[in-house]
């Protein structure tokens, strides 16, 4: 039996979900077909996306069905770039490769500026705030990306700060809101951005699919082309089944989203509580071990003494414990988290919570740390 404490890599299916795709598999017909079958699968799609958009505060059209975050992020940036008159793009060297990788890839068809933050992985908001002021005297058409909660360290970024200082400017400004969609509320109204992005599995939906937020009128060209679906936004027969699952988990996700965050919160100050008591030398990376500044289904702890050696999350696993060393997406790369080596700390163990995470897990994770059996 294992215990499941990585969360930010991906929850297990809810059994709402999974109820909702075993229906959906009856429903054959192709949303794009006019005739009965097709308007069932149809009017499935459009109802979720009109509940996401309430939730969301924003307009169902804003709303487009994707693979999930990859596709959203890779589709803001690289709409920017190419269809929106994008000069200059800020970017932080702590996002998702999801963003860097293809920030890296626009490197030479828009100026690239890397935000700067703190040991703490804090952002620099007044140094950018003054930047686009500056882009927009001259004339230069910015865009910013910043991810609304590191999936690695958990830090928060003041998402209502940014939305006003790229207002101000006239700056587009895209968040990558997988780690926060459907935990934290978030209001596109009060809040305006042109772009966010969605995954389902970070929520106990299915994996492969997710959404993007994009503003109506901001000028985001489609990232798919070869049929007219998604109101023409995104081309390719809809993922029915996913976008079913999606629906159900971000309903049930959204109904107990404050009695959910209240429960992940105790999980988390719990950990911080029991890991200091058993460890006097525990250190948590970037702001994770502050409830108020991080997301609370995300801890991100350094304990000198186990994880010199570089094998204890291998350690954990060998115990039955699923914690991860990084973004699971770069797991098994070579140097492992570019957000640690970011922060220029030696290492970490992130674990990551859900609604479905008890205290229990927690001493079960502390006790085996305490009694990890040497290695040969
Ligand atoms: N962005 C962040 C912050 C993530 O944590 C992830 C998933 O690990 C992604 C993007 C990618 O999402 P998906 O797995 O749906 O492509």
């Amino acid at each position: 039996m294992s215990i499941y404490l990585d969360n930010a890599a991906t929850t297990p299916l809810c059994p709402e979900a999974r109820e909702a795709m075993i229906a959906a598999l009856d429903l054959y017909g192709n949303p794009s077909s006019t005739h009965a079958e097709g308007r069932k699968s149809k009017a499935l799609i459009e109802r979720v996306r009109k509940d996401i958009a309430a939730a969301l505060n924003c307009l169902p059209a804003e709303v487009i069905f994707t693979s999930g975050g990859t596709e959203a992020d890779n589709w803001a940036l690289q709409s920017g770039v190419e269809f929106m008159g994008v000069k200059k793009l800020y970017y932080s060297e702590l996002e998702h490769h999801a963003v860097t990788h293809v920030v890296e890839a626009l490197v030479g068809r828009v100026e690239v500026v890397s935000i700067p933050f703190n040991e703490h992985g804090d952002h620099d908001l007044d140094w950018l705030e003054a930047q686009l002021e500056a882009d927009q005297l001259a004339g230069r058409k910015a865009m910013v990306t910043l991810m609304h909660a590191n999936n690695e360290i958990g830090n928060l970024v003041d998402l209502a700060r940014l939305s006003a200082i790229t207002r101000a400017s006239s700056a587009i400004l895209h968040s990558d809101t997988v780690q926060t969609m459907a935990h934290m509320s978030l209001d596109f109204g009060a809040t305006p951005l042109e772009f966010a992005a969605c995954s389902a599995h970070k929520f106990h939906g299915p994996k492969a699919i997710g959404f993007a937020y994009v503003k109506q009128g901001s000028g985001a060209q489609p990232f798919m082309r070869g049929g007219g679906q998604e109101r023409g936004q995104r081309a390719g027969t809809e993922n029915v089944v996913g976008i079913a699952g999606m629906g159900a988990a971000f309903a049930v996700a959204m109904a107990n989203h404050e009695q959910d965050a209240a429960k992940m919160l105790d999980v988390k100050s719990y950990a911080i509580e029991q890991l200091k008591k058993a460890f006097s030398s525990v250190r948590f990376n970037g702001r994770s071990g502050e409830l108020d500044r991080s997301l609370f289904t995300v801890l991100n702890f350094y304990i000198p003494e186990l994880h010199e050696g570089g094998m204890l999350n291998f350690q954990l696993d060998l115990q039955g414990f699923c914690v991860s060393g990084g973004s699971a997406c770069s797991s098994g790369a070579v140097g492992g988290s570019h957000v640690l080596a970011g922060l220029k700390v030696p290492g970490g163990t992130r674990v990551s919570f859900s609604r479905m995470t008890s205290r229990e897990d927690i001493d079960a994770l502390v006790h085996a740390l305490q009694n990890l059996p040497k290695l040969d």
